[in-house]
């Protein structure tokens, strides 16, 4: 029934029936638009005001089948984003497989969670081999803080660097912080008015955003991918919010005897099952709950309490039943728990770990 009127951001053909189909816009912004004679549909509105982007999440291996558009763009060169608090979480292994081998930079952000005592150069030591032992060589390694803005400026001019001969893709999993990165980037290098244009993988609804920086060259957001793997995908806004650091960790210690056990709130739990008396240090969200008890206990006091006192989540039901593990740490090792945070022991252990069926962990070289 509308005459054909196309969004002056991304072409599409103005409707106001679809939300979820492109073009759309709302009434009463199509009537403005009429008398104003220009149309932007509602995400274009949106991008013009890149603060509301929303995350179009997608499934993990969705999106990356269609990193193949990175791997036919011969000047690609990616930027992969990873959550220094979570690097398994939010690692993605498959990247060079999917983007066929483009040359890519590690941004870890968020180092501002880790505590001051930190050397920042063994970090980067220690991620640079994380990444190695998997097959990924990174050409550089970026420690950054989107929030505090550590390293933004290195950032920056690594963009306006790469940016002369290669078109830079920006991929990582949700709540790496991309956003608030890119928001960065924008403030710095550009306007976000008249910026920003969008691209649809065709057949698809995965929508690259393109952040034309030069002539020829633009700088490539692409959809936060949703990580099943992670404690927070299972969890609503509150529990998030408990669950990811806002601020400095501080580590937690504990001295524990084998029969002993940590509840992770309601999310998880590590029982102490043999060893001598050890020192176990938790580095998590400070916000987030760690009960000791006696592992006798500790079945009923899930049942009674699952959902109250230890809380997230905020219901029983909220998670999937539980599943066992059985690890043997060492000491100068991690036990990490994807978006949940870390463990650390001084001494070798034999422990039984339990998390929502689907979320992973791993044993790696100790971070701190
Ligand atoms: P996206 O899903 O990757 O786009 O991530 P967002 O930019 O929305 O950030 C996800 C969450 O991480 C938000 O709560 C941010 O405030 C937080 N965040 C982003 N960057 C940093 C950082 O450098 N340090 C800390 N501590 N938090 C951050």
């Amino acid at each position: 029934k509308e005459e054909a009127y196309q969004c002056i951001g991304c072409g599409a053909y103005i409707q106001t029936d679809h939300p979820e189909l492109p073009g759309y816009t709302p009434q009463s912004a199509y009537e403005k638009g009429l008398t104003k004679g220009e149309f932007y549909c509602q995400r274009c509105f949106r991008l013009r005001h890149y603060n509301e982007i929303q995350n179009f999440d997608v499934s993990e291996y969705f999106f990356l089948e269609q990193l193949d558009k990175i791997g036919q763009d011969e000047e690609a060169f990616v930027f992969h984003l990873v959550d220094i608090f979570d690097l398994e979480g939010s690692l993605l292994t498959g990247l060079n497989r999917f983007t066929g081998n483009k040359p890519f930079i590690l941004v870890a952000n968020k180092i501002d969670l880790l505590p001051k005592s930190v050397k920042l150069g063994r970090i980067q030591s220690w991620l640079t081999q994380r990444f190695h032992a998997l097959d990924l060589y990174p050409q550089d390694v970026i420690l950054l803080s989107a929030k505090k803005g550590a390293s933004l400026d290195q950032l920056i001019e690594v963009i306006q660097d790469k940016i002369q001969n290669h078109n830079i893709y920006t991929v990582g999993v949700t709540n790496v912080g991309k956003s608030s990165v890119i928001n960065h980037v924008l403030k710095d290098l550009g306007e976000a008015d008249n910026l920003i244009t969008t691209s649809a993988m065709p057949g698809t609804t995965l929508e690259f955003i393109e952040l034309p920086l030069t002539e020829d060259h633009a700088l490539i957001d692409t959809p936060g991918i949703i990580r099943s793997q992670q404690i927070t995908h299972y969890l609503d806004r509150e529990g998030i919010k408990v669950v990811l650091p806002d601020k400095m960790i501080k580590p937690r210690s504990f001295q524990l005897d084998s029969g002993q056990t940590i509840f992770f709130a309601g999310l998880g739990r590590l029982d102490f099952e043999r060893g001598d008396k050890t020192s176990f240090t938790f580095y998590v969200s400070n916000n987030l709950l760690l009960h000791r008890t006696k592992t006798e206990k500790a079945d009923q006091l899930l049942a009674d309490h699952q959902g109250q006192l230890l809380s997230p989540p905020q219901a029983k039901d909220q998670l999937p039943a539980f599943k066992t593990y059985h690890i043997q740490l060492q000491a100068n090792q991690d036990l990490a728990i994807a978006g949940l945070g870390w463990v650390t022991v001084n001494q070798a252990v034999s422990l039984s770990l339990q998390l929502p069926q689907g979320v992973t962990y791993a044993v790696r070289p100790a971070m701190i």
